[in-house]
C-alpha cells in the first residue's frame, strides 16, 4: 500500500493523468501477477529485455496518446530476438504515423502467455455518480465491446461476491473448462478482482482502471494489459 502511494505521488507530481510504465507496479504492489518484462526506449535496450525473457517476447506501443494498441498495429506477438530490432522501429513508425505527435514513452517487452490454455477476461472499475466504485469483470481481449458479457459489483466487493461475478457471466462454462479444455484459476480471478476492488478502495484518485486481457490459466492468472486514470 504504501508502495502504490509512492507510485502514484510520482504520477501526480508530474501531472499526468494516465499511467503508463506505473501501472503495471501499481498492480504488482498489490500482489497481483504481471508477466515479466520492462518498458525501455531504444531498439539495444529491448533485445537485452527479449534476451532475458525465455522464448519469443510480445512488443507493444507504450503512449498515452494510443488507447487501443492493437487498432493501430501496435502490439506484436511471438517476436523473436533476431526480430526484435525491425519490430521495434516498426512500432514506433506505426505510432507516429497514427499521430505525428503522439507522446511516446517507449515499447514494453513482455513475456509470452500461453492464450491457448487460457480465457482472456476483463476486470475493471468505473466510478459512478450514483453508486461509487463499479467493479467489472467479463469476457476479456480486444472484443469485449463487441461481446459485452459483463457484470457488476460496488467496491469493495467480498469473496463470495467475487466469486458470484464469476459464475454470473454468459462465458462462465469456459472457465470452468468446457470442451475438453482444463478449467482455470477461479481463485485467481476472484483474489484479483478482491485484490483491485481493494486498491480503488484505498485510493479514490483512482477514476478508472481496467486490466484487459486478465489472462486466466490453468495454473493462474496474469494481467497482460492494463490502463488507469487518475484524479
Ligand atoms: P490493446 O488492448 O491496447 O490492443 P493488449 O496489450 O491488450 O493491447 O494486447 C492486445 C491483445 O494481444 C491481447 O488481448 C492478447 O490477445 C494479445 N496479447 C497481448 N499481450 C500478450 C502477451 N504478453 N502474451 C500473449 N498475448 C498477448
Ligand atoms: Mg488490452
Amino acid at each position: 500500500r504504501e508502495r502504490a502511494r509512492e507510485i502514484l505521488e510520482t504520477v501526480k507530481d508530474r501531472d499526468e493523468t494516465r499511467l503508463g510504465v506505473e501501472a503495471m507496479e501499481l498492480l504488482d504492489a498489490y500482489g497481483i501477477e504481471t508477466p515479466t518484462g520492462d518498458i525501455v526506449d531504444d531498439p539495444a535496450d529491448a533485445l537485452e529485455v527479449a534476451e532475458n525473457i525465455d522464448g519469443n517476447v510480445v512488443m507493444k506501443i507504450v503512449s498515452p496518446d494510443i488507447l487501443h494498441k492493437s487498432d493501430i498495429g501496435g502490439v506484436k506477438v511471438g517476436v523473436e530476438n533476431e526480430d526484435v530490432y525491425d519490430a521495434y522501429e516498426d512500432l514506433i513508425t506505426r505510432a507516429k504515423n497514427y499521430q505525428p505527435d503522439a507522446n511516446i514513452l517507449g515499447v514494453q517487452v513482455q513475456e509470452m502467455v500461453n492464450l491457448d490454455d487460457g480465457v482472456e477476461t476483463i476486470v475493471g472499475m468505473n466510478r459512478d455518480p450514483q453508486f461509487g466504485p463499479l467493479m467489472m469483470f467479463g469476457l476479456g481481449g480486444i472484443f469485449v465491446e463487441i461481446l459485452e458479457d459483463t457484470t457488476f459489483r460496488v467496491a469493495p466487493v467480498s469473496e463470495v461476491e467475487a466469486e458470484d461475478m464469476t459464475k454470473e457471466i454468459d462465458a462462465a462454462p469456459m472457465l470452468r473448462g468446457a470442451r475438453g479444455n482444463d478449467p482455470v484459476d477461479i481463485g485467481g480471478i476472484t483474489e484479483t478482482i478482491q485484490r483491485l476492488s481493494q486498491l480503488v478502495t484505498d485510493f479514490p484518485a483512482i477514476l478508472e482502471l481496467d486490466i484487459n486481457p486478465l489472462v486466466a490459466l490453468p495454473d493462474g492468472v496474469k494481467a497482460v494489459d492494463v490502463r488507469l486514470t487518475v484524479d
